[in-house]
């Protein structure tokens, strides 16, 4: 038997898998091993690259991400330079040959539009020149804030090849928004969503997050309506959850929300179902929990789950890296006297320390199954047997029953289809139940071990 059988049936928010294992399972490296080696027999032709920006305007209540509050003079300077010089090692590392090739890039945070345009103009020429990707060639996605979605920024962005910008707006009631404790007002959002539209990057996505305190069907609506007049070709549904050591936990007992409050969940599910429902009465495709896409939005090529199967190199401190058996990275910390800490280490960071991975976590054959039933089962369409058997041999069902089984009995799987495993809409709707449930005994250990700071 490879999980226990849970006591109790877990409630439907436990846990937000986008990256498994998660970064608090990692643990230093004691050998410090070197890139050149962890890279040299990895297929290097369709890599991911990813670069983190760790800087924002303010720290929302409910963000447990790797960034600080704002950045003192040159440290943002400071920061890109570090980066290049990672870039440098991690590209020395992969060798200076045609064969690595770059075939999606994003830049996330953090908050990477807190860098001027000039910045980003830099944070560009350091994927191009000292990476090698070809950023006007492939699908390349941008975070961004209202505050900081400027216009000589987007210009720029657009112009280097952004094809996808994700605006952070969470809520379009402005109540709502400071309950989240990310105070902004609904003007500001519009004009912002404007400058995005005006720069013609050819998707917009637009996070929304539904739990906050106050808010009731009808002002879910409301935003989803707002959003909606932007016709977004993405829109990204987030539960609200309250994380350790965030705003939102900080306000402790007499904070609005319970974690495991029976209530808050129920809130949580109804306005899940609203807003789904609201989506796809609205011409929108159900991708995840989270993701819905606009039926007829543009194509964009290699998709969340299918561009991390492996091979993506993470640069920027709070960055990840996958090969087929390390995932790594750097410390992580969500306090904010730690983060300043971290980013500290990483800005006075050598080429010589940027060419060895320094904190990770080794991935076992078994957790590559694992990993890959994780991220197939909570996308809408679904594990496709023939791909797990041609990349494991065998099929989900030998390697994970009782966990496959519990799923079935819950009615969280369909059998609609004998060629796929895939999960009921009520099985969507309790993805963050049934991602965790899929953590081995060994990640779940090193979570519970790990030391929060
Ligand atoms: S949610 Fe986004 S903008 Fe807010 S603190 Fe986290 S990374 Fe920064």
């Amino acid at each position: 038997m490879i999980t226990a059988e849970p006591a109790t049936r877990p409630g439907p928010y436990q846990h937000y898998v986008y990256a498994y294992p998660h970064k608090t399972a990692y643990r230093p490296l004691p050998d410090r091993p070197p890139l050149r080696a962890l890279w040299s027999a990895e297929p290097k032709d369709a890599l991911s690259l990813y670069l983190h920006i760790p800087f924002c305007e303010v720290r929302c209540g409910f963000c447990n991400l790797f960034t600080r509050i704002g950045a003192p003079d040159g440290l943002t300077g400071a920061y890109l330079d570090a980066l290049e010089r990672q870039a440098t090692a991690v590209r020395d590392a992969l060798g200076r040959t045609d064969d690595v090739r770059f075939a999606t890039a994003a830049f996330g945070g953090g908050t990477p539009t807190f860098l001027t345009a000039a910045e980003l103009d830099r944070l560009c020429d350091i994927a191009e020149h000292r990476m090698g990707a070809d950023l006007r060639a492939v699908p390349l996605s941008v975070e961004a804030s209202p505050a900081t979605a400027t216009a000589d920024r987007l210009t720029v962005l657009a112009d280097r090849g952004t094809t996808r910008l994700s605006l952070g707006v969470q809520s379009f009631v402005d109540s709502e928004a400071r309950a989240a404790v990310r105070p902004q007002r609904r003007a500001d959002v519009e004009a912002a969503l404007a400058r995005v539209r005006d720069a013609r990057i050819p998707v917009l996505n637009i996070d929304l997050i539904y739990g906050i305190d106050g808010q009731t069907e009808q002002t879910w609506l409301h935003s989803l309506d707002a959003a909606l007049s932007w016709r977004p070709e993405e829109l990204y549904l987030y539960p609200l959850y309250v994380r350790p050591l965030t705003g939102l936990d900080r306000r402790g007992p007499d904070g609005p929300h319970a974690v495991g409050d029976p209530a808050w969940d129920e809130q949580r599910l109804r306005l899940y179902r609203a807003g789904r429902d609201h989506l796809l009465a609205h011409g929108y495709t159900q991708q995840s929990m989270r993701m819905f896409r606009r039926a007829d939005a543009p194509p964009q090529g290699a998709d969340d789950y299918a561009c991390q199967t492996d091979g993506m190199i993470g640069l920027g401190c709070g960055a990840r890296s996958y090969t087929s058996d390390l995932h790594y990275s750097f410390d992580y910390a969500v306090g904010m006297h730690q983060i300043r800490g971290i980013i500290d280490d990483y800005v006075a960071g050598t080429l010589s320390d940027f060419a060895h991975a320094q904190v990770g976590y080794r991935m076992a054959p078994a957790e590559a199954r694992r990993r890959h039933l994780l991220q197939s089962l909570l996308q809408a369409e679904g594990l496709r047997l023939d791909d797990y058997r041609a990349r494991f041999g065998g099929a989900p069902a030998d390697d994970f029953a009782p966990e496959l089984e519990r799923f079935a009995d819950r009615g969280w799987l369909t059998d609609s289809d004998p060629t796929v495993l895939r999960l009921t809409p009520e099985g969507l709707a309790h993805s963050d139940a049934i991602g965790p449930e899929l953590f081995s005994p060994a990640v779940r250990a090193a979570m519970a071990a790990y030391e929060r700071k």
